[in-house]
């Protein structure tokens, strides 16, 4: 049976006066739990009352093991993202220097596939890209 989050447990996972394991376990509650990252947004607008909400690191937290999966990304560079996953992936991309790094590696990589066809249009057989990333990325993934 999981223990929920009580609101005042909440309101020191919200304002980070929990210690790290805490903050934590908490997160990974929030990430597994609907009931309670429902609850989340009403206490930290309740204790951001009179503050313009801005961004606070708990989104990076729950995200921060949602590292993006090879679809996500050829998702997020043909543009072909869903609103909802883009969110997250934003997210995560905003916490992940490592998966900021897959992206950029994988947009350029694409960019010299798309420029090796065009410069190459007769080359006989279309290049299965989608292939030959998969692979570059497997190779990536395990350095
Ligand atoms: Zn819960
Ligand atoms: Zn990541």
């Amino acid at each position: 049976m999981i223990e929920h989050i009580h609101s005042q447990k909440m309101r020191a996972f919200c304002s980070r006066a929990l210690e790290n394991a805490e903050m934590t376990e908490v997160a990974e509650h929030l990430a597994a739990c609907p009931k309670c990252r429902r609850l989340f947004p009403e206490v930290f607008h309740e204790m951001n009352d009179h503050q313009p909400v801005s961004l606070n690191l708990s989104p990076e937290l729950l995200f921060r093991h949602e590292h993006l999966d090879f679809d996500q990304l050829v998702s997020l560079a043909d543009d072909n993202i869903d609103d909802e996953d883009r969110e997250i992936v934003d997210i995560h991309l905003r916490a992940c220097e490592r998966c900021r790094e897959d992206v950029r590696s994988f947009l350029e990589f694409r960019r010299q596939i798309e420029s090796a066809i065009n410069i190459i249009p007769a080359a006989g057989q279309p290049v299965k890209w989608a292939e030959r990333i998969s692979g570059w990325l497997y190779r990536l993934k395990r350095n």
